[in-house]
């Protein structure tokens, strides 16, 4: 099969689909590689790394899609990128289609095979292509934090792990999952104050064990956080109701009672965030300020340490491109669930109902 890796378009998304690895393996298997000159150079990498590891380079955008029989990409295409589609061609990235009609109208139109990472999903509900987003989030939350608790970001001026003799500052975790857990991992390593807060009693056990009584875990209910976020130095939101809006758990009022120079970092804002004061926010200008309490709400937050974030996505798709390239899709969805619920577009049709729901499209 032929596979391309074009350059991402999109304002600051440096991330690329494939690593020279990824490449490699693919070239290994016998399939044609081409990548964009240029495709990895905000990750850190060089177009002679793809070179040495067997890919084809190729100048111009039309020249590769028109090539590829699979395009592998990392962010959904844009308008520009529509045209550049062709029928049958096999398109694997994220697509979030269900806020986009636009997008899903041209990959109906142009009969594309649209399978999206973020809904490729096993058996237990396990989301294997955003897992590796949502490590990456959790711990960038923390080193955010506690860049925003400097007094000239606005912050308090507190060090998160204080210092002999001075108190370290206290961490609010909401939620327990991915996102949460990393972070917790980063903000126990850094010597926070650090308590984690979550509906699931399961959870909070597993951390329990593993922690210990270096980390206070406490069961979500609305007394609890209320008391929790008030005496806390910095809030991470990281709940998740698969499909739903997030809970909103920290009202504004709550918000207002909270010291000034606090820091909040919402990453579940991709959501609708869990503080009723947070709204999205870009790298260009990632913070404000409520009631002098710090609010970060970037809803991308991975691509802005795109190294890590391309390698992270890579090991996580490639076993699926492999299979993909090497049996067909037809193939390799029959031998796999998981990726067969990753198909949302195919010759013309919506596979995906949570997306004709979304759009009020007839299923
Ligand atoms: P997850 O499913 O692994 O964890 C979510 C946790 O929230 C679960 O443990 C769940 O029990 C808990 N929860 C649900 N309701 C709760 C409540 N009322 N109180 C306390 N806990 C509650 O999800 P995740 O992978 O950790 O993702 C969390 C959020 O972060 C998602 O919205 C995800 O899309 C988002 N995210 C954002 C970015 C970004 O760049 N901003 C990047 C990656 C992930």
């Amino acid at each position: 099969m032929i596979v391309a890796v074009p350059k991402e378009i999109k304002t600051h998304e440096y991330r690329v689909g494939l690593t020279p690895a990824g490449a490699r393996a693919l070239v290994e298997d016998s399939h044609r590689v081409l990548v964009q000159i240029g495709a990895g150079t905000g990750a850190g990498i060089e177009d002679a790394d793809y070179e040495a590891a067997g890919a084809e380079l190729t100048a111009d955008a039309a020249e590769l899609y028109a090539a590829a029989e699979m395009v592998v990409k990392v962010k959904e295409p844009l308008p520009a990128e529509y045209p550049l589609l062709r029928p049958k061609q096999l398109l694997f990235t994220y697509l979030h289609l269900a806020p986009d009609p636009k997008l899903t109208q041209a990959l109906l139109e142009r009969e594309v095979t649209g399978v999206a990472y973020e809904t490729v999903e096993l058996a237990d509900g396990f989301l294997p292509l955003l897992h590796p987003m949502s490590e990456v989030a959790g711990r960038m939350s923390v080193q955010i934090g506690a860049h925003l608790l400097q007094r000239e970001q606005g912050g308090k001026g507190q060090l998160l792990g204080g210092v002999p003799g001075v108190r370290s500052a206290r961490v609010v975790i909401l939620g327990a999952g991915t996102v949460g857990g990393n972070a917790l991992r980063i903000a126990v390593g850094m010597g926070a104050d650090v308590r984690i807060i979550d509906i699931d009693s399961r959870r909070l056990a597993a951390l329990d064990d593993h922690y210990g009584n270096r980390i206070q875990t406490l069961m979500s209910n609305s007394q609890t956080i209320e008391e929790e976020v008030r005496g806390a130095d910095l809030v991470i939101g990281a709940v998740l109701v698969a499909g739903a809006r997030a809970p909103i758990l920290v009202r504004r009022s709550l918000v207002a009672a909270m010291t000034a120079g606090s820091v909040i970092v919402d990453v579940a804002v991709d959501q609708g965030g869990c503080v009723e004061t947070i709204h999205p926010t870009t790298h260009d200008q990632p913070s404000y300020a409520v009631d002098g309490v710090i609010h970060y709400g970037v809803a991308n937050m991975p691509g802005a340490v795109s190294r890590t974030s391309t390698f992270a996505l890579t090991n996580a798709t490639l076993p699926y491109v492999r299979r993909i390239a090497g049996q067909g899709l037809a193939e390799a969805a029959k031998a796999d669930a998981a990726l067969h619920k990753g198909i949302n577009t195919l010759g013309g049709k919506l596979c995906s109902r949570p997306v004709a729901e979304a759009q009020g499209l007839n299923w």
